[in-house]
């Protein structure tokens, strides 16, 4: 039996974290902690029978509690309920499919308690890769990739003489992280002048939370991922080359220093690398869709569009400057993703947003936790003073 706590349980990764769940016997759910969805963490608490449950305020707290008054389930709220439903005792691994950095703190909890972490909230690694990756080094727990690119890239590297903290004689030449392009794929700077929430809502291939969509709609999924890459294979960033893959059936590859290029395929479910994260080193079998070659006509691979689309090049930026950086071009995307979603600014801005903070901002090298979150509070002080949003 393998115990699991999920923090983000009421969003995209952590309703099908929780579908794996319903299939196998063996896993079982012993923490959730959502943010405001009370009504659907009630039905979940009723269904998997966990002994802790946090949301985000004490108000909502209260509520949860009245509705579960019939049950021994614990109710908790705030970063410290999450932190404790991360680190809960009882959990072997935490899924941490929370949304933002605000998954930082109660992610370095879990590791601090000894779980290993299956990985979806990569703004974590962006923010704060060093502090994250040298506290699982050091307490000798896992971080299992989540993100289907990353989840794709560490199974290419299965029987490679890779580990994932540091690596032994390392074979691996480049990363080839692939994009499925988002709704935008194609359009000139100009063309997206006026494009509208619900268009950039509207992805290709996959079904996921607003603000990774938009995101991906920007690139700035792609910029952030490669960052997360980079942390968690421990490659230069400048060996990660992205690729755009606009039917998103090739999820990533690697090519080793012999030519060799190991690649991870099949159709878009992120149900897989959850799963192979949740069980690693093992397989399973999981119900869906297969890919049928003889149904597909070509795999199509194009380069991405730099000057359109700056959200891989903003964040390689950030990721070579280093230290508070990163933290503050992500904080400066999740402030104007935000102020998108709300409807306050145009597409582009997002760009204009994420390039302004990082020209204002003075790095800190070395950065700790603290520095890391006064920086993410400065950023938000900073483009709401700038731009009134
Ligand atoms: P969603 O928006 O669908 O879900 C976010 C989850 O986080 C919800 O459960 C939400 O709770 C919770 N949450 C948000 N704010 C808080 C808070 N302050 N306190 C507690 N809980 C909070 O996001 P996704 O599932 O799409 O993405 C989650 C993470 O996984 C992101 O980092 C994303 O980049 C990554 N990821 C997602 C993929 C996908 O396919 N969706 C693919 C690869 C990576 P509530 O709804 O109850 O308010």
């Amino acid at each position: 039996m393998k115990n699991i706590s999920i923090i983000g349980s009421t969003g995209s990764i952590g309703t099908q974290a929780l579908d794996i769940v319903r299939a196998n016997d063996d896993l079982r759910v012993v923490a959730l902690a959502c943010g405001k969805n009370i009504e659907m963490v009630e039905k979940q608490a009723r269904e998997f029978h966990p002994e802790l449950v946090s949301v985000m305020s004490e108000e909502l707290s209260k509520e949860l509690k009245v509705k579960l008054s019939d049950t021994d389930i614990k109710v908790v709220s705030g970063m410290e309920g999450l932190c404790e439903v991360s680190a809960y005792e009882k959990a072997d691994i935490t899924l941490t499919a929370i949304v933002g950095m605000i998954g930082l703190e109660p992610t370095l909890a879990a590791i601090n308690a000894g779980k290993d972490i299956a990985l979806a909230n990569k703004e974590t690694l962006v923010t704060a890769g060093h502090l994250v990756m040298k506290a699982a080094a050091d307490k000798g727990v896992k971080i299992l990739p989540v993100d289907s690119e990353h989840s794709a890239i560490f199974q290419s590297l299965q029987g490679n003489r890779i580990i994932l903290q540091g690596n032994i004689d390392n074979p691996l030449s480049r990363i080839l992280l692939t994009a499925s392009g988002g709704p935008f794929r194609g359009r000139t700077r100009e063309e997206l002048e006026d494009v509208t929430v619900e268009q950039a809502l509207k992805h290709p291939n996959w079904s996921m939370g607003p603000k990774i969509t938009i995101d991906s709609a920007s690139m700035v999924n792609k910029g952030l991922e490669v960052i997360e890459a980079h942390w968690l294979f421990d490659t230069d960033i400048d060996d990660i080359e992205v690729l755009i893959q606009p039917q998103s059936i090739i999820h990533s590859a690697v090519e080793y220093k012999d030519g060799a290029i190991i690649a991870q395929l099949g159709t878009p479910d992120m149900k897989l690398p959850i799963q192979y994260a949740f069980y690693y080193p093992e397989r399973r079998y999981l119900a869906g869709d297969r890919l049928d070659f003889t149904k597909i006509s070509g795999i199509q691979i194009d380069v991405p569009d730099y000057e359109t689309f700056k959200g891989i090049p903003l964040a390689k930026k950030a990721s070579r400057i280093g230290g508070s950086m990163p933290t503050v071009m992500n904080e400066a995307n999740e402030h104007a993703v935000a102020a998108f979603l709300a409807g306050k600014i145009k597409f582009l801005e997002i760009y204009d947003m994420i390039e302004y903070a990082m020209s204002q901002h003075k790095v800190i090298q070395d950065a700790s936790l603290e520095d890391i979150l006064s920086a993410r509070d400065e950023t938000d002080r900073m483009l709401t003073e700038k731009y009134g949003v």
